[in-house]
């Protein structure tokens, strides 16, 4: 037995105040009361990768600015750099 879907859109049986499209048969409630029946209650952005120390040396020595004629792009690069070091000196 199915139905058949539309697309139409919907007014949502939990929450009774969001509307959302129904687009598929299994979609029942809105993204709102979806995301807060799994516990959750918005998608966490991912967090930057970290760059390891010995690569991040690495970046340093090649955009350093004495390698680049001393050009204003290596010296914010090498700074950008130096700052995710966070402080360390060697
Ligand atoms: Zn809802």
């Amino acid at each position: 037995m199915n139905k058949s879907f539309t697309g139409a859109t919907v007014l949502c049986p939990t929450c009774n105040t969001r509307w959302f499209v129904q687009d598929q048969p299994w979609k029942l409630l809105c993204v709102s009361c979806y995301l807060e029946r799994k516990g959750k209650t918005a998608p966490a952005p991912p967090a930057p990768a970290p760059i390891e120390p010995t690569m991040l040396r690495r970046l340093v020595q090649l955009c350093h600015p004495d390698k680049h004629g001393n050009s204003e792009a290596a010296n914010t690069a090498t700074r950008y750099l130096l700052g995710l070091k966070g402080g360390q000196h060697g």
